[in-house]
């Protein structure tokens, strides 16, 4: 029986990929060699770091004004590398605090320089995404977290400003179409829409390099990296070969648009039950809601839990625990998550209250 497997990250990936991921271990490129002992500077994945440098270039419509690099430390270090860059002397950045993780890239900013969080959501636990708030227009960048995994916000409209926006696309990045040049610096751990941990990656406007007229540790500077075609030092081989193979499947299914479409679709599905459902309650403000992460509670948990949970077991539905600071449920539906898994979801959740009605 399928595992219908709702983890929030590290988290699903589509089955073929798994599969011919398993093949290179053993036989990569025909070479009878595996991918993960061969050379980096090898012909066979070289042309797996252009792949996967052209695949995320078509498949996000970058232009050419921007480069795209495979980096490691995680989302996590990206919080200091954007302070580290774009982050000037004098100057100042603004964060906008929608959760944990933007939480912790505007702590990087503030100790290395001047920053500022110009709204945020943290009194009500995250359970929406600010949108009353003015960029000022002298600030160095504008900081943002596209999706909330946490709490299952996800920002609808970007701001429109004259600012550089940076943001965090760590756990919505292909999901929906976006316009790269609206923005300065995208970033994402690889682990929750493109691959195994150990690679992000980062899209970023070239003529915004160059500029925070401050000593750049080398392994932190974009240009070390952008110069070396993200081949500085040994990058995160696997990470990156099967990110690769999932960009190839996400552009043999018809591409962001394709999956976009798909992803509404399945999001439209929970949130409908959750909201139809007597018994349950989602968490998130219904125009934010999250098309990757849904968060929802039992209502009366002493009463129901039990035997919902037996039911989402018996229906093999993994990883649905909501985070340890908001309780309840996640379901989160990345890219490669089929639509009958919602469905086995939903199913779970109509059984529960047919059972207690
Ligand atoms: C998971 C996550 C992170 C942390 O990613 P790491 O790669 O583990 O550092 C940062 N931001 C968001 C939005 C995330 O979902």
């Amino acid at each position: 029986m399928k595992i219908h497997n709702f983890s929030a990250g590290p988290c699903i990936l589509p089955q073929e990929v798994f599969k011919e991921a398993s093949e290179s271990l053993l036989n990569f490129d025909n070479l009878g060699l595996s991918v993960i002992e061969i050379s980096h500077r090898s012909k066979s994945f070289v042309a797996v770091m252009d792949e996967a440098v052209a695949l995320t270039k078509e498949l996000l419509n970058v232009p050419d004004t921007h480069e795209v690099i495979f980096l490691q430390g995680g989302a996590s270090m990206q919080f200091a590398m954007v302070a580290y860059n774009l982050l000037t002397k004098n100057g100042k950045a603004q964060y906008l605090d929608t959760g944990a993780w933007a939480s912790k890239a505007f702590k990087e900013a503030d100790g290395l320089g001047q920053a500022e969080v110009i709204a945020s959501s943290k009194s009500s636990n995250y359970n929406y995404i600010p949108k009353d708030y003015v960029i000022d227009e002298g600030a160095d960048y504008f900081h943002c977290t596209s999706n909330n995994t946490i709490y299952g916000t996800q920002i609808k409209n970007f701001p429109n400003t004259r600012v550089p926006v940076v943001c965090d696309m760590s756990s919505d990045i292909f999901s929906r179409t976006i316009d790269v040049n609206a923005f300065d610096l995208i970033y994402a751990g690889a682990q929750k829409n493109l691959g195994p941990a150990g690679a992000t990656l980062v899209i970023v406007r070239k003529s915004a390099l160059g500029n925070s007229g401050r000593y750049i540790p080398t392994m932190l500077d974009y240009n070390t990296h952008i110069s070396k075609g993200s081949m500085f030092n040994t990058p995160p081989v696997f990470s990156v070969y099967v990110s690769m193979l999932t960009l190839r499947w996400l552009k043999s299914n018809g591409g962001v648009e394709a999956i976009s479409k798909r992803n509404d679709e399945k999001a439209n599905l929970l949130y409908q039950e959750i909201d139809r459902n007597s018994l349950f309650v989602g968490t998130a403000a219904a125009e934010d809601r999250s098309t990757m992460n849904a968060c929802f509670l039992l209502k009366d948990e002493a009463s129901h839990k039990e035997y919902f949970d037996q039911l989402i077991n018996n229906s093999k539905i993994s990883g649905i625990n909501g985070h340890r600071s908001v309780g309840g449920y996640r379901a989160s539906m990345y890219n490669a998550m089929d639509l009958d898994s919602v469905q086995a979801l939903v199913a779970c959740m109509q059984d529960l209250e047919k059972n207690y009605s």
